[in-house]
Order: structure tokens, then sequence, then C-alpha cells
């Protein structure tokens, strides 16, 4: 609850003035999550401007947040960033939940339980140095039902299992010593839960990268990738072509687009799903002190394949059905689970967002965050949410294999 509401939907991600969307073409099925292959055409272009050693494509914190790992490992290595938009952080990383997420959810050992854990403790560091401002709020995860305890349960051993700092179990008297307004049999605390600007992160990371030396290129859609003749790569929009020995792909919705067309094998497509924000009327903001949460539910958590199944199937207009579903009045009655006093007018449209998701061929979403790489290029295929919470670790962790696999000292 609070800024953590996101219901979703599927919408159009080919936007005007958008080249690689034009028709709304979709690359076919793949493989994913091992080499890229290398970058299949050949072009002569005017070696004689300067070569890049990386081109990282996409300005979002993903994008940031490898370029400056990048840096911290090689000061000197030329990195140009280009992005399709006037300004950074202009698409998913501006338009999210705000929340540094602790990592309870993810499942143990996996990228996600690793880098959230990790990237939380980096983004509040980052923050503090840049003097960011953020509120660690808390979060209460609440079982409303006896029913939902084992699995709120199974919930705390994961997130302790991941190296969360901090949680507890709560019995009802605690839950509303922390959430007075809440029905609950028990919950989770999460005491270092907490809310940012993403926007002001990446505006710090961008004005700290400019001054270490990086090239961020601007209104640079990348629409085609060649090699050239004696060695590099070509990075080209319909206008303007750059050049670089290797290149990294975060290109959030279009990871998969980019991905292609440096020749990966990719079989996943993303799926685009739209989420709504709710804001609590300032006057009601007492209802809450930090944020809410349900216990997630297996019966109809987008987690499960069988939703995206259907999804896939039927994503143009079962997706759509599924946003309709999501009415407000809809959303309210889930909210009043949690918080009975909650009525309708309390809460008003705040924007919305869209979330990039990989989803293989067989319609089953690839729950963790998957990077690809080859000796020419990484691609960070899926970076969904806690993304932004994860960039900086993610960042550090493709860094590590450009290291490794484009050999850079
Ligand atoms: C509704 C919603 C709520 C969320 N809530 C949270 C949350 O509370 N906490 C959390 O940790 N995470 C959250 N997330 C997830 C988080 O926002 C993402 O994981 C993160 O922002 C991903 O960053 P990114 O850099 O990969 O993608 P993006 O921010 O989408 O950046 C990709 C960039 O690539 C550029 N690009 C694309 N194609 C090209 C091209 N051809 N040429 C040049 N540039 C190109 C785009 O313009 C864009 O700037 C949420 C996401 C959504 C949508």
């Amino acid at each position: 609850m609070g800024a953590g509401a996101e219901p979703h939907t599927s919408t159009a991600r080919h936007g005007p003035g958008d080249p690689l969307g034009a028709g709304g073409q979709r690359p076919g099925p793949g493989y994913i999550g091992q080499v890229a292959r290398a970058i299949a055409f050949v072009g002569d272009y005017n070696t004689s401007a300067m070569t890049y050693d990386i081109a990282i494509i996409g300005g979002g914190i993903v994008g940031l947040a490898t370029a400056r790992a990048l840096l911290e490992k090689a000061p000197a290595l030329k990195l140009v960033l280009c992005e399709k938009e006037a300004e950074l952080g202009t698409h998913q990383t501006g338009h999210n939940s705000g929340v540094i997420h602790s990592g309870i959810y993810y499942k143990p050992g996996s990228f996600k339980a690793r880098q959230c854990v990790e990237g939380a403790r980096l983004m509040v560091e980052f923050c503090e140095a840049h003097a960011i401002k953020y509120d660690r709020c808390g979060k209460v995860i609440v079982a409303t039902s006896q029913e939902e305890v084992p699995r709120l349960k199974t919930l705390y051993e994961r997130g302790t299992t991941n190296g969360v700092p901090g949680l507890s179990m709560l019995d009802a008297a605690h839950v509303r010593e922390i959430e007075p307004h809440v029905r609950a049999v028990a919950g989770i605390h999460s005491p270092n839960t907490a809310i940012v600007d993403y926007s002001e992160v990446t505006a710090a990371l961008g004005r700290e990268l400019v001054a270490s030396g990086l090239t961020i290129e601007y209104k640079f859609p990348v629409s085609a990738i060649t090699r050239v003749r004696g060695g590099g790569l070509a990075v080209s929009t319909p206008q303007h072509t750059i050049t670089a020995n290797k290149l990294i792909n975060c290109a959030g919705l279009y990871s998969d687009v980019i991905a292609r067309l440096a020749g990966a094998n990719t079989e996943v497509q993303i799926i685009p799903f739209r989420g709504e924000y709710y804001f609590l009327r300032p006057e009601r903001e007492s209802l809450v002190r930090g944020l809410i949460y349900p216990v997630p539910d297996p019966e109809c958590t987008l987690g499960y394949s069988g939703f995206w199944a259907m999804a896939r199937k039927y994503w143009r207009t079962g997706a759509y059905e599924m946003y309709r579903s999501l009415s407000k009045k809809k959303f309210v009655e889930a909210l009043q689970g949690l918080v009975p006093d909650l009525k309708g007018e309390d809460i008003i449209r705040g924007g919305a967002g869209v979330r990039a998701q990989a989803v293989r061929a067989d319609g089953s979403l690839v729950d963790d965050f998957s990077i690809a790489s080859g000796p020419d290029a990484i691609h960070v295929v899926n970076a969904p949410s806690p993304g932004a919470t994860a960039s900086l670790a993610i960042g550090r962790h493709v860094a590590g294999l450009a290291t490794q696999t484009f050999g850079l000292v």
C-alpha cells in the first residue's frame, strides 16, 4: 500500500517516434541465457572517428549503474551511453513505486535474492553519499486469516535465508503497534525497507558519471548494430553512427529487440505490463505509517505461469481485460481487506508505469534477473522489479562479466 500499490496489465510499447517499434513487429522465438552470437553484418564506417571501448545502450538505472561499476573498475575506459530519449531514466526507472526492497520474497540463491539484498545496501550508501533523501519507513507483510500464516512463515524463512537484515515475526498486537489501522492475525516486519525517488538517484548517477568521463548520447535510438570491417561495432540510429569495441545492452523494454539486432539468439520476448498507482489523500495519510503488503496469493500472483501463459496467449485482449478487472473499486476492496477504515475517496490515481517482463516462448515467466554474455556483447535481458533496488549490484555483476568476457583489466 502507500507508494507500493502496483496492479498490472499489458499495454502496447511501440509508441510514436519509436523507430524499433514501427509496425509493432516482434522478434521470433530463439534462445536465452547463454552466449550471444557474434554480431551478424559487416559494414564500412569511417573508423577515423573515436572508437569507444564499450557502448552501453539504455540510460535507465541499470545502464547507469553498469557504467558506474565499469568506471570504478577501469577509470580510463572510453565509455559511451546511448539513450533514445532526451533525458535519463524516463521509462521504468522514472515511473515506479520507489521502494528500496529488502529481498524477502525471492528464491534463495537466485540473482534477485542476492542482488536485491546487496543492491539495497549499496543504494542506501549511494543515497547517503549523494545527500539523496530516502525514507526508511519499514514494511509489514500481513496475514489477514489463519490460513495465510503458514505462507507468512515460509516468507519469513526465505527472507532470513536471503540475509535480509532486521526481519521479525509479529503477532496481531505487534502489527497494530506498527500499523494501528491494519487488520491482521500476524505479520512480518522489515524495518529497513525504504522509499526513494529513483529519478533523483538517476540524476545523481548521471552527474557523477559525466564528471568521471562518461559520454552520453541523448536522442540516440539504436536501430542497427553491425560489425565494422577491421574490428569493432557500429551502433547506429537512422541518422547517426558511433563505433565501439563492445556492447552492453540495458535497454529495458527493448532489451530483446537490441539483443536480436546484435545477433543474439534469444527465445524470450519482453512483454510490457502496465501498473497503475494510487496515492492516499494527504488528509488520510495517518491510515498508513509505512508500507503494507498482503501475503502473496499463489492463486492470482503474476509470478505464476498459468497466468502468464494466459496473458501471453491473449495478451493483446486478455490482459486488457485483466486491467479492466483491476478497477479502482476492486483495488479498494483488496486494500480494505488490510485496512478496513479505508474508503474509495481516500485514494487518488497517481500515474502509471510499464514493466518490462521477459516471457519464454512457452508463455512461462522468466522469474529471475537474466543476463546473457558473449565475446562482443552482454545483454541484461530481464531486470524487472526489484531492478531499481538491485541496480548497483546488477551493475557490479555486469562489470565483472565484462572484465572476464571482454578481457578488461
Ligand atoms: C510500475 C512499476 C513499479 C516498480 N516498482 C519498483 C520498486 O518499487 N522498486 C524496485 O526496485 N523496482 C521497481 N520496479 C522495477 C524497476 O523500475 C526496474 O527494474 C528498473 O527501473 C529497470 O531499469 P532499466 O534501466 O533496466 O530499464 P529502464 O528504466 O526502462 O531503462 C531502459 C532505457 O533504455 C532506453 N532504450 C530502450 N531502447 C533503446 C534504444 N533502441 N536505443 C537507445 N536507448 C534505448 C530507454 O529509453 C530507457 O531509458 C518497478 C517497475 C514498474 C514498471
